[in-house]
């Protein structure tokens, strides 16, 4: 795909001599600098040569290619925008952009970048002490060691106050019990970012880093998955896990560390639908042109032109919102109900993006032959990861009304 814009136009009506490309109408290139367009590229080409070729097998054997971790630490998109420690310190722009590439690619893969740098290595390099930033930080950024995020549990989802797993202070030790569910990557991390209630007055939930050969900490894979089938998500349990008392997060206080690390993953999700709605539109299109159907390709009928014209709004539309809300980051005047705006609306209309895109490949569009029914199956688990459309609905109904109607 070119960024800028192809099919040339007749001279002489005064009007710019070229026609908008399918795959930029509105021309958002325009507006991303030269090294935001460079490090496009660079994650582009690295999902073009190295998850493209593979993603229908590894989707289909629900397998993790765990060998790509330290590639994609070389592409450095692992904590790509945190500052120090070994990452790329880059802009929040350019992140989403990175998310975008790998969600065009699989939304597993993506996941996987959002876990490691969104959700466990933006907690320690938010709230971690000088020495936990040190000994986690660069291997993570370099791919050499893998985090988890673990905050969901069995019975505590949207409502993750009503957390259980506790930690119960030991002298100068904290002893971790409990169960978590769903955690990205918790079969393959080496250090597990985890969330905990303890009798603290006035931070009653903290967050601690538990090395995973810790004694009493398991982990098993969530097995039948028909979403993510390449990406790991796991159940946790902590039996009796005694740790010293700097494994600690000291900076978290309360649900707000967190919080602040899902708006760092939800940022990315906004661009990273898109992306997968792109790879949809993309293959749909194609395919429409080159379909032949009552003696002409289907992108001839009037019903197919509606359903790609409707997709390509959606995807300018979403994108135009992503680069708005990560420009808004850049300059750091984000507010978290802005991020639920955009996840909600971004996630919500790339399912349908999937799904229609299916429509037009017909019976084929069914099969891994396409990316697309792997992408709409994925964006179900991005829709309910990180806030499902209820809790951002109600988010946004408490910004505008002042009245939080949770429970
Ligand atoms: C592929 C995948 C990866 C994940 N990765 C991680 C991870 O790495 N770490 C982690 O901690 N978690 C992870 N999660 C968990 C995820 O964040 C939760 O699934 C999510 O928060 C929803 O929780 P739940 O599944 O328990 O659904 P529930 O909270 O039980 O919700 C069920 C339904 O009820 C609705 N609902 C709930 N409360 C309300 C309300 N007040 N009003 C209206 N409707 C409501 C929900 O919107 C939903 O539709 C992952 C999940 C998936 C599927």
């Amino acid at each position: 795909m070119t960024t800028a814009q192809t099919n040339r136009r007749p001279d002489g009506d005064g009007r710019p001599k070229v026609r908008p490309s399918p795959h930029d109408f509105l021309n958002v290139d325009a507006h991303l600098s030269d090294e935001e367009r460079e490090i496009r590229a660079g994650v582009r080409s690295f999902v073009e040569e190295r998850i493209q070729p593979n993603i229908r097998d590894w989707f289909e054997r629900a397998h993790f290619p765990r060998e790509l971790v330290p590639e994609m630490g070389s592409v450095g998109v692992l904590g790509m925008h945190l500052k120090g420690y070994g990452c790329a310190g880059k802009s929040a722009v350019a992140y989403g952009l990175a998310c975008m590439e790998l969600e065009a690619g699989d939304s597993g893969l993506r996941t996987f970048v959002s876990v490691q740098g969104s959700l466990a290595m933006s907690a320690i390099h938010k709230f971690g002490s000088e020495e936990q930033k040190e000994r986690w930080l660069p291997p993570m950024a370099r791919g050499e060691k893998i985090g988890c995020f673990g905050l969901t549990e069995p019975t505590a989802g949207s409502d993750p106050a009503s957390m259980k797993t506790f930690a119960r202070k030991d002298g100068s030790d904290w002893v971790i019990n409990g169960e978590k569910r769903w955690i990205g990557m918790g079969t393959i991390a080496d250090v597990a970012v985890v969330w905990a209630r303890t009798d603290e007055e006035t931070n009653p939930v903290r967050g601690f880093l538990i090395p995973t050969d810790t004694r009493g900490f398991s982990a098993r894979d969530i097995t039948g998955k028909l979403s993510m089938r390449a990406s790991v998500q796991c159940d946790l349990s902590f039996e009796d896990i005694r740790l010293p008392v700097d494994a600690m997060l000291p900076g978290a206080e309360g649900l707000k560390g967190p919080f602040a690390c899902l708006n760092e993953a939800r940022y990315g999700i906004i661009w990273g639908s898109m992306g997968a709605a792109r790879s949809c539109f993309e293959c749909a299109l194609e395919y429409a042109r080159d379909r032949e159907q009552f003696g002409k390709p289907v992108a001839a009928f009037q019903l197919t032109q509606e359903k790609l014209v409707e997709m390509m709004l959606e995807i300018e539309k979403g994108t135009l919102l992503a680069l708005h809300l990560g420009r808004m980051k850049d300059e750091g005047t984000l507010r978290p109900e802005q991020i639920s705006f955009g996840k909600l609306n971004n996630v919500r209309e790339a399912i349908e993006i999937a799904r229609e895109a299916r429509t037009i490949l017909g019976g084929n569009g069914v099969t891994l032959d396409y990316p697309v029914m792997r992408h709409a199956n994925n964006l179900e688990s991005v829709r309910t990861y990180e806030g499902t459309d209820e809790v951002h609905t109600l988010i946004l109904g408490n910004a505008i009304t002042g009245i939080p109607a949770f429970r």
